[in-house]
């Protein structure tokens, strides 16, 4: 009997998800399927429970996208610290009658600053746009890997005070340093070597509004959006900085995802290089 696995979202028609665990699969000869489900926007649990139910035992796993990661963290009837610390969960594992959240978005950020992107944190001032859950999701990780300062900058200026205060209070971050959080207008005159753009505003079109000042010299940009060229990514490029966009952390992400239930760590470059240019 192959094992089920499922991406939860909506809209789901747009995720990539399915293809890249088929390619994983294939790849590390796993007997599993994997297909994308369309949940009611209030009728999440309702669909997972609908395809447990429809594969029993078989059904082992899913993942969750917007706009259920907070929903999937209430689910869950235990959480990893990393998904308890990002409030959200994008990855379930079904065993008996526990569900176990995980989030594994962090670690695809830093594994692919770190693998592909050569882009090691440690050390690096690091500047985080948005406080949304995004945002969230790469705090713990980010600063777990000691980098030499984290400030959130967020259109908000009490949600990202709010979210840096939360994770400086975080156990975890005693022996490392404490996150900061401000508005745009508290970026004039800072530098950065490391610049993440967490924020949805790629979507609309919007241009944020940031000084040049922030992309120090050799400076990293990493858009988390992808497929599309996003005002940031020009504005960080014209400033000298090397852009990047997602589509590595939402590739790092699934494959750490496909560790979490498989005990297999897929290769990733094979699968990114397939995405990036579709034959
Ligand atoms: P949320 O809706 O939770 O948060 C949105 C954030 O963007 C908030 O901080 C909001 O600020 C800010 N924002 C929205 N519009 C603007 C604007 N016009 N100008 C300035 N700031 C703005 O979204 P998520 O955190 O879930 O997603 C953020 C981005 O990350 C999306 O583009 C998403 O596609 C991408 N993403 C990529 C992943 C990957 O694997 N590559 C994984 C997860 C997300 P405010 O608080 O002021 O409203």
């Amino acid at each position: 009997m192959s094992d089920h696995y499922a991406v939860f979202g909506n809209p789901i028609g747009h995720s990539k998800s399915p293809r890249i665990h088929a390619l994983f699969a294939a790849q590390t000869r796993q007997d599993m399927s994997y297909e994308a489900i369309l949940a009611d926007k209030d009728g999440f649990a309702a669909a997972v429970a609908a395809f447990r139910a429809r594969h029993h035992a078989g059904a082992r796993g899913a993942n969750v996208t917007v706009p259920f990661k907070e929903e999937a963290c209430r689910l869950a009837t235990t959480r990893t610290p990393r998904a308890e610390a990002a409030g959200a969960v994008n990855t379930l594992s079904f065993d008996g009658g526990e569900i176990l959240g995980d989030n594994t978005d962090g670690a695809g950020l830093v594994r692919d600053l770190k693998h592909n992107l050569g882009c090691d944190p440690a050390g690096r001032r690091i500047l985080l746009l948005g406080a949304g859950g995004a945002a969230r999701g790469v705090i713990l990780p980010l600063l777990l890997e000691g980098p030499a300062d984290l400030l959130i900058a967020n259109r908000t200026e009490e949600t990202a005070a709010r979210l840096a205060l939360e994770f400086a209070r975080l156990p975890a971050c005693a022996v490392g340093i404490k996150p900061d959080g401000c508005g745009f207008a508290g970026l004039a005159g800072r530098s950065f070597d490391l610049v993440i753009n967490a924020t949805s505003a790629g979507l609309a079109g919007a241009v944020l509004p940031l000084p040049t000042s922030v992309f120090a010299p050799r400076c990293v940009a990493y858009e988390m959006l992808y497929g599309r060229e996003t005002a940031f990514m020009t504005q960080a490029r014209e400033a000298g900085a090397r852009v990047a966009d997602g589509l590595g952390m939402l590739v790092e992400q699934a494959a750490e995802a496909f560790f979490v239930w498989r005990g297999v760590r897929p290769h990733t470059a094979p699968v990114l290089a397939a995405l990036r240019n579709p034959s």
